[in-house]
């Protein structure tokens, strides 16, 4: 049974959500020094349960160790779970963030106070994702090489700025490409093609290795392999994946419109039983909550 009021987790307690506050000096909101994830419990046949969670908490860690933060996954994982408890739960999206919190207006992090909350909200069942149009972003990806693909915060900045201007001209999400005419990445989510019933599972240094992607690579046997635009262009299907996004179906890119999708739904559908336990294998990547 849920609380009357949302709980939060903030630093080793439960609290209001309400009543949670951050200084006006907080070093991760004037330079985006923190580290989130974005991961969701599904309601299955034995109770709530998380999906992939060591998985999300192992690339928290990496992002928590570039930025030079200290990060416990076991006591992390502990606080996911607390919290969907304490709100009652099932279908949900879990926001844990880590960040550096007040120690003055420098660059260097040594000696800020370090923080870690979890936030969980109610999702929708599946619906089998709606069908997106995406342009194709003016912005390119932050590249590897300047800001590693993991989920820092102040990373998002490129995200937003690619959203924005897709959405400016009538798309609902944004596509990114690189220089050499191949495919990145959406803002939040990886990108798949199918073209003569095979699928391909875009691989691009400057995207996140999302978690998702690689649950449909294990799930469908596709390959993993550099796609060009023309490639996209080219292909029978286009889908996004990732953990919100699910397995999204997209119904066209730029001027180029795709038809059915059947492949993408046959994908999601399974996907859907995978992350609920309905199907045979892979029950090893669901946590009990
Ligand atoms: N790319 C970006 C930029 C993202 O933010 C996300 C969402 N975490 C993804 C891809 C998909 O990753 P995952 O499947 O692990 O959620």
């Amino acid at each position: 049974t849920a609380p009357t009021r949302p709980q939060a987790w903030f630093d080793g307690a439960l609290c209001d959500i309400d009543a949670l506050q951050a200084g006006l000096t907080t070093h991760a909101m004037h330079y985006g020094s923190g580290v989130f994830e974005g991961i969701r419990s599904y309601a299955t046949a034995g109770g709530a349960a998380v999906f992939r969670l060591p998985e999300h908490m192992a690339r928290m860690r990496e992002g928590a160790a570039l930025l030079g933060m200290h990060f416990d996954p076991a006591q992390a994982t502990e606080a996911v779970l607390t919290t969907l408890r304490a709100n009652g739960h099932r279908d949900a999206y879990i926001r844990p963030l880590a960040w550096f919190g007040e120690g003055g207006f420098g660059l260097d992090v040594e000696g800020h106070t370090e923080h870690l909350m979890v936030a969980t909200t109610a999702t929708q069942v599946h619906l089998g994702g709606s069908r997106a149009r995406l342009g194709i972003s003016k912005w390119r990806r932050n590249p590897a090489d300047s800001l590693p693909p993991l989920k820092l915060c102040g990373a998002y900045v490129n995200s937003i700025l690619a959203k924005r201007e897709s959405k400016s001209r009538g798309f609902d999400e944004a596509l990114f490409t690189d220089a050499a005419g191949f495919v990145v990445e959406c803002t939040g989510a990886n990108v798949f093609i199918v073209k003569a019933g095979r699928v391909t599972a875009v691989q691009h240094r400057d995207a996140l290795p999302g978690i998702t992607r690689d649950t449909l690579l294990t799930l469908s046997g596709a390959e993993s392999r550099a796609v060009t635009v023309e490639e996209l262009y080219d292909a029978d299907e286009v889908f996004a994946c990732g953990t919100a996004a699910e397995v999204a179906p997209v119904h066209g890119v730029e001027d180029r419109s795709y038809g059915d999708n059947p492949i993408t739904r046959e994908l999601a559908a399974l996907y859907a039983r995978v992350v609920r336990g309905e199907a045979e294998h892979q029950r090893g990547w669901l946590t009990a909550v």
